[in-house]
């Protein structure tokens, strides 16, 4: 797609997807779910997961059911693990789309059961199983009876289990999902014990795919990995993977602003002798938050926000590029030439974490697909 007349899109190489689902492949030897709930995070999930499941990925993972519908709309037949929360009214519906969902109370799972019962369709349920993250699951201490309990439902047929950890992704302080693996491993050996384990067990995000071989299981379910992006400062990606995502926009104006002017809404940057000062299409109306202090690329090299962050626009201090003219290419996250901006400055600068950043770029900022 041609992209001279946008002021702000993501571009987002496809083709780096495909590489990092090979990466994770070759790494793991197992099978991978590759992530793509909210919008793939922010990249395009329909796109991401088509680009995923051509590399070879056996799964998809979402979060809520409009988005497993969505995958399915859009002729992904691939397996699907929603992650999050089905709605009993939903339960026919996934069951007859091949939809696998999460089981992790009793009283849901019979309603899942009785609807799937009654629509002539069985529902493939994961049992989720609490290690120690205290949100969906049973405690692990009583997953064995929860397991039993479910293959007495006669509309559930029990094809995987789950878990998902607090703190993979702090390699310096292993300690907990050490202890959330041992607790999956013995609720696994008591329900393989009863001839009831299931087919398909998975436990690793990505930092747990990368860092805890023990993690993986039958499945692994990537996400962040999958767009080639770290975990976390610590816990950060071999080589060879490939970040899919640059956010650009453009210069849209240049203009010299003389000595004691105020700049932008609330004039907290003043000029102090004749500034260039130019304007980017980028402001918190796409997701580019009003924290400060705030950098863009342009011609390569790292330009200084100033003053505050307007909905649409904001200013960048130009005194270093002369040249720089109306239409430039800026980057605001990602590389352009020597120079980068990574999703986990952007994170702690805003005081938060790189997934929160790309999950909220607006959905007014185009997405441009290359590389596949
Ligand atoms: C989001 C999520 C993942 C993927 O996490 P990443 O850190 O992006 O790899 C895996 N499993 C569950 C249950 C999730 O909610």
């Amino acid at each position: 797609m041609e992209t001279e007349n946008f002021a702000n899109w993501l571009e987002i190489d496809l083709g780096a997807v495909q590489n990092n689902v090979r990466q994770l492949k070759a790494l793991t030897g197992t099978t991978v779910c590759a992530v793509v709930k909210a919008n793939a995070y922010g990249h395009g999930m329909v796109e991401v997961a088509r680009a995923a499941v051509k590399a070879g990925a056996g799964w998809c993972g979402v979060a809520r059911m409009d988005e497993a519908l969505g995958l399915r709309k859009a002729g992904i037949t691939a397996p699907i693990l929603l992650l999050g929360y089905l709605a009993p009214g939903l339960a026919a519906e996934a069951a007859a789309e091949n939809i696998s969902v999460p089981a992790y109370d009793r009283e849901l799972a019979a309603e899942y059961s009785a609807k799937a019962l009654a629509s002539g369709h069985k529902l493939k349920v994961h049992a989720k199983i609490d290690t120690g993250l205290s949100r969906l699951g049973v405690l692990a201490a009583e997953g064995v009876e929860f397991v039993r309990y479910l293959h007495t439902l006669p509309g559930l047929e029990v094809e995987g289990s789950f878990t998902h950890y607090a703190r993979a992704d702090a390699i310096g302080s292993p300690e907990t999902t050490l202890l959330q693996l041992k607790r999956y491993n013995q609720f696994l050996e008591g329900v393989t014990a009863i001839g009831l384990r299931p087919r398909v067990v998975s436990s690793a995000n990505s930092a747990a795919t990368i860092y805890y071989p023990d993690a993986r299981f039958d499945l692994v379910r990537p996400g962040i990995a999958v767009l080639g992006m770290n975990p976390s400062d610590e816990a950060v990606l071999p080589s060879g993977f490939r970040q899919a995502l640059t956010w650009k926009c453009r210069l849209i104006s240049v203009k010299t602003v003389p000595a004691g002017e105020g700049i932008s809404y609330g004039h907290r940057y003043k000029t102090t002798k004749n500034e260039r000062i130019g304007v980017i299409a980028a402001g918190y109306g796409d997701g580019f938050r009003r924290a400060v202090p705030h950098f863009a690329l342009l011609r390569g090299k790292r330009v200084k926000v100033v003053g505050g962050i307007c909905m649409d626009q904001c200013m960048v201090q130009l005194d270093e590029l002369p040249d720089a003219r109306i239409g430039d290419e800026v980057v605001l996250l990602g590389k352009q030439g020597e120079a980068e901006i990574t999703s986990e400055e952007l994170g702690s600068s805003w005081g938060t974490v790189n997934y929160d950043v790309i999950t909220s770029i607006e959905a007014r900022v185009q997405r441009v697909y290359i590389g596949s």
